[in-house]
């Protein structure tokens, strides 16, 4: 009898009202790739959230597997690049949007979107990391890149308790950053200092419209939030600071002037993981490898099951998961 895995599928009816079920699956109904990938480890990002909630249009083809992130094993491979049991992580490409996702037993991948997995990450530690902490990582190395090092000043964090916040403050302290903790939730001030941050900012002081430049701060910046928090931000970076921008969990507009630009030299910087090369990736991979410690792994961590990704998937547009909620599979 062929194989049934469980899956969640994103639906839409004819009035475009969408619908999330569990569902039985098998192998004949995923859609075209050359590699099979038994999924062991999947997360949820902000994006999922969006895109199971259907507050964001992430979904772009109906019906859908949601799930950006996934480590697993390959099983299947029509392509020389990967061999069966090779151990590997997807992040991104489209995948849980236009690609059947992560959340199923098993994904039908094009070969091209893997990367090996570390060799000193287990498939859940890969998915603590997911694609916030990878993107976290693609942050710090843009900032590296720009030229920036901790000895010319403070570096602000965005968004500091959720996912990519929560790397973002561990990478920079571990290569020596004084780091600036902006957050909502004051109370978590000793998670976010166990991390590795120096100070916490209460997010009010950074969220409502301010002016174009103020007292200048920090010589770099990982945001995560955007909006009139990333307007503040750069009014408040240092003389040829760097900030890097890949979120908007305050809102996709960017209420600022060119102030920070033509008078400061601030340089602004996106971060695009989703498209991201595949050398880009390896090295972010191999980075966080190198960079990050396994209590600061479990620290950010929280385990769920399977049948936990939807209500994660609800709880994470509405602010209520710190760090990276991971679920390992079969
Ligand atoms: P999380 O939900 O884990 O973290 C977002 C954090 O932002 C929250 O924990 C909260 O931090 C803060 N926040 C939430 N709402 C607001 C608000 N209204 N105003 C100010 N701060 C707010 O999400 P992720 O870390 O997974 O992702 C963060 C952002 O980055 C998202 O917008 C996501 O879409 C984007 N992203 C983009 C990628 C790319 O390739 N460009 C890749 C990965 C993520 P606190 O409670 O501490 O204030």
């Amino acid at each position: 009898m062929a194989e049934r895995f469980k899956a969640i599928l994103i639906s839409r009816d004819e009035a475009k009202k969408q619908s999330v079920d569990v569902v039985e699956m098998s192998p004949d109904e995923l859609m075209d790739g050359d590699v099979d990938v038994r999924v062991e480890a999947t997360t949820v990002n902000y994006k999922d959230g969006l895109a199971i909630t259907g507050k964001s249009p992430v979904v772009r083809r109906w019906p859908m597997i949601p799930g950006v992130d996934l480590a697993g094993t390959v099983e299947r491979s029509d392509n020389s690049l990967w061999k069966p049991g090779d151990k590997v992580i997807l992040n991104g490409w489209g995948v849980g949007e236009t690609h059947y996702g992560a959340y199923a037993g098993l994904a039908r991948l094009k070969s091209e979107w893997l990367v090996p997995r570390p060799e000193r990450f287990s498939a859940r530690d890969a998915m603590i990391i997911g694609t916030a902490g990878y993107t976290a990582m693609l942050s710090v190395l843009a900032l590296e890149k720009a030229g920036l090092s901790p000895k010319q000043g403070p570096v602000v964090v965005t968004g500091a308790s959720g996912g990519v916040g929560s790397f973002a403050i561990a990478l920079l302290a571990k290569r020596g950053w004084e780091v600036l903790a902006v957050t909502g939730r004051t109370a978590e001030a000793d998670y976010l200092k166990g991390l590795g941050a120096a100070e916490i900012v209460d997010r009010a002081e950074l969220s409502e419209p301010g002016n174009p430049l103020a007292k200048e701060r920090w010589i770099a910046a990982v945001d995560a939030v955007g909006s009139h928090t990333l307007a503040n931000v750069l009014a408040a970076t240092r003389y040829n600071g760097v900030v890097t921008s890949c979120g908007l969990a305050q809102g996709m507009d960017l209420p600022t002037s060119v102030a920070p630009f033509i008078l400061r030299g601030v340089t602004l910087v996106g971060i695009d993981s989703v498209m991201a090369s595949t050398e880009r990736r390896v090295e972010a991979w191999q980075r966080l490898a190198e960079d990050l410690d396994q209590q600061v792994l479990e620290s950010i961590a929280s385990d769920i099951g399977f049948d936990d990704l939807i209500p994660t998937a609800q709880a994470i547009v509405e602010g209520r998961i710190r760090g990276r909620a991971v679920a390992t599979i079969g």
